[in-house]
């Protein structure tokens, strides 16, 4: 099955009940037994539930892993997954990381006694000096936000077997259509699909996928015993926002490099940050392992006042935090998403306060290009 075609018919396509081509939402919290203890598979709802089994059977095949699951958030997604993990154990994550993965780690699970250092991953020597006897896992991001960093996914798997060392990958920036990190030898690959996989800007999920049947029955267990599951309203939502996933990272795609073209020409925009430019250090990295480079751009126009007046006179461009969606979305990290962050860690990680980031989404890249060439004059 090739890839559009696999986002149609992946998983569990109809309902096997009825004949049903969209799995129904089954808005149901328990479920009878003939006796005790027979039942057709589902007990409870936190345990399973028939429509998010069709979402989390999608998403195993679209990572092309061995067992998925669907979580209230990419947050409740990213916890559930370092539950894997005891007291003692310690987590090596990528610097620039998502700035709520970097709260969790930092202000939440530290507290019970799971460690983690954060390196550049595009650097394995630094990776390699990070790790110390008690290191459990490698935590990738690639692409970074919001700079785009991209990690070599084939390296650092490599890495992370000589090491013993679990590989999970945050691939929410460039989706299973582009990138599949169990192939590179990721165990664990986990999404916000709040993002792209949701993509109309009405859902918060998250996903995780992995690599082995002993990691998905641990996984499930915690699932069910932590409880942050997606419900079947937001699991169906997920379904048919994945049904044009590919039709939708390919338009937002070509839009993307429209307006990276109208931007390296701009005198206001002093630097830009996007792995499809032939200047971006890790280009040929994201070219070999992604089949596109995401619509996520990021540029400098110098200083805050520049940036929150361009945010200002924007008008298809909404002011907002979040990506993925068909809505093209604009947003300074350094004031929203990444304003968690301690200022002086977002200056060693050159998150400065003139840094706009954008979600493009796929309305006329003409309109786009105009909207900006007005709101940078
Ligand atoms: C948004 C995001 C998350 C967190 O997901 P939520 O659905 O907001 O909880 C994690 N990782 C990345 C890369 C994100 O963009």
């Amino acid at each position: 099955m090739k890839r559009k075609t696999k986002l149609i018919h992946g998983g569990i396509p109809s309902d096997a009940a009825t004949g049903a081509v969209s799995v129904p939402i089954y808005q149901v919290s328990t479920y009878k037994q003939e006796e005790v203890g027979v039942h057709k598979g589902y007990e409870y709802s936190r345990t399973g539930n028939p429509t998010r089994f069709a979402l989390e059977e999608l998403v195993k095949d679209l990572e092309e892993g061995r067992r998925g699951f669907a979580f209230g958030s990419g947050m409740a997604a990213i916890t559930a997954v370092m539950m894997l993990f005891s007291s003692g154990d310690h987590v090596i994550l990528t610097d620039d990381v998502y700035g709520g993965t970097y709260r969790v780690v930092s202000k939440v699970l530290n507290r019970i006694g799971i460690e983690s250092t954060l390196v550049d991953t595009t650097n394995l020597d630094a990776i390699k000096e990070a790790i110390q006897p008690n290191t459990k896992a490698l935590y990738v991001e690639t692409p970074t936000n919001p700079l785009l960093k991209v990690t070599d996914l084939k390296a650092v798997s490599q890495l992370a077997k000589e090491s013993s060392l679990l590989l999970i990958v945050d691939n929410t920036f460039s989706t299973p259509y582009w990138q599949t990190p169990i192939k590179f030898g990721a165990d664990i690959v986990l999404h916000s699909a709040t993002k792209y996989l949701g993509g109309h800007s009405d859902v918060v999920a998250g996903v995780v996928v992995v690599n082995d049947d002993k990691l998905g029955e641990d996984l499930h267990f915690v699932q069910n015993s932590t409880g942050g599951i997606l419900g079947p309203q937001d699991s169906w939502l997920l379904i048919r926002g994945i049904k044009t996933l590919g039709l939708r990272m390919e338009a937002t795609e070509a839009n993307t490099k429209k307006i990276v073209d109208f931007l390296s020409g701009h005198p206001t925009v002093k630097k830009i940050y996007y792995p499809g430019l032939e200047s971006h250090p890790q280009h040929e990295i994201a070219k070999a392992q992604s089949g596109g480079f995401g619509g996520m751009i990021s540029f400098d126009v110098g200083s805050e006042e520049k940036a929150t007046e361009v945010l200002r006179k924007v008008r298809y461009f909404t002011l907002a935090e979040s990506l993925g969606a068909v809505e093209s979305l604009i947003s300074v990290p350094a004031k929203m998403t990444h304003a968690s962050i301690p200022a002086e860690r977002r200056a060693e990680l050159g998150i400065t306060d003139g840094l706009i980031r954008i979600s493009v989404g796929i309305e006329d890249a003409e309109d786009l290009i105009e909207d900006l060439k007005e709101a940078l004059a």
